[in-house]
């Protein structure tokens, strides 16, 4: 078979494309991936989606991606992932996928501009923290409203932040932000928490940590920067502005997977499953990044994972070409 052939043909208005290696996603994972693909001469194809460069493209500045010893703003770093993979022969189209049909190889995956076939598939569609949607949220996102702890703790240092939420995660990073921040007000809409045992026990007993309960927050306020927060009691009904210069909003992740529901295997939070080589159920069908990932959401890890998955793909397509080179064509094996 002909892995590079690009096999244009008619359909209404779109065209149909055949692709080597088709990268879903323009995040960390899916240029990295694409930079991998291309490396190997595979002429990758990478579907923007409505975000490119992914949730690092929302952020301000980003200082723990290795190799930039002064930070990097978040569109910056998008950029150099997109002339790199592009160097070396990685095409960019600003589409979405709409609906896959992984049935049978070549994959089948239409987009608003047209559809792929894809001898294999890189999903890396990412996921998507849950907003409270909120005024001021979208306007002050990376200047005071975060959804990473880990990510924009450390703008913190000395400073009031809140941290929204009441699981594991809001816990977990309401703690981490104890190393920085002067004092962590969790802000719950209930008057109990769902977090674990013990991670509510270190919560109470760490004396930089406050709760607020049965609240929640109606506004975010600020011009350049988070200044204070609308909230309203929801037992009570009153309201009150509540200084504060960060929100950290754990409320939840949603990982960008509806397409590939009832065709690939999802955990049950909706993550695709992957081995540790990065396939998933459906050989030829690789996930990368934190569409895969409910743990470590970075982007360093979620480009390691791209990478990885790439290379798989790509020894898939070799050790097929080999299969198909060995097999005897029909009328010489009748012989
Ligand atoms: C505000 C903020 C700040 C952060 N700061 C940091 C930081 O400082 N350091 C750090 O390490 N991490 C940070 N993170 C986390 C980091 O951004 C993520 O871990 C990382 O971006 C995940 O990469 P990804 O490629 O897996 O997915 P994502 O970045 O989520 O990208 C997903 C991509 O898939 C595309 N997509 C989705 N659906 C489709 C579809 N149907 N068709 C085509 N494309 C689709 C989207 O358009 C997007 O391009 C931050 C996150 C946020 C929200």
């Amino acid at each position: 078979m002909d892995f590079n052939l690009t096999n244009i043909t008619s359909n209404k208005s779109a065209s149909v494309q055949h692709v080597d290696v088709l990268v879903i996603g323009s995040g960390p994972a899916g240029f990295s991936a694409a930079l991998y693909a291309a490396r190997a001469d595979l002429n990758p194809v990478v579907l923007t989606g409505m975000e490119l460069g992914g949730q690092v493209s929302l952020t301000y500045a980003v200082e723990n991606y290795p190799g930039f010893p002064d930070g990097v703003g978040g569109t910056q770093l998008v950029e150099l992932f997109q002339k790199q993979a592009e160097r070396f022969g990685a095409r960019i189209e600003f589409d979405t996928a709409t609906e896959v049909d992984l049935s049978k190889r070549p994959f089948r995956v239409t987009a608003y501009n047209g559809e792929y076939l894809a001898e294999t598939l890189i999903i890396t569609t990412g996921a998507t923290p849950i907003h409270l949607e909120v005024p001021g949220e979208v306007e002050l996102t990376g200047r005071g409203v975060s959804y990473c702890a880990t990510c924009d703790g450390w703008f913190f240092k000395d400073k009031d932040v809140v941290v929204v939420g009441g699981g594991d995660s809001a816990l977990e990073e309401g703690i981490f932000l104890t190393r920085y921040a002067k004092s962590v007000t969790i802000i719950h809409r209930r008057d109990t928490l769902r977090a674990g045992a013990i991670l509510q026990k270190r919560a109470m007993d760490n004396p930089k940590i406050k709760f607020l309960w049965n609240t929640v927050v109606e506004e975010i306020h600020g011009e350049d920067a988070v200044h204070s927060l609308r909230l309203k009691n929801v037992t009570s009904g009153e309201k009150m502005d509540y200084p504060t210069q960060g929100v950290f909003i754990f409320i939840g992740h949603r990982p960008n997977t509806q397409i590939f529901e009832g065709q690939l295997d999802l955990d049950e939070h909706g993550y695709l499953v992957t081995d540790n080589l990065m396939h998933t159920n459906m050989p030829g069908v690789y996930a990368a990044g934190e569409v895969a990932d409910p743990v470590f959401r970075q982007v360093v890890t979620s480009a390691g994972m791209g990478a990885a998955a790439a290379m798989q793909a790509i020894l898939f397509i070799q050790e097929h070409a080999e299969e198909q080179a060995e097999t005897p064509p029909l009328a010489e094996a009748k012989l």
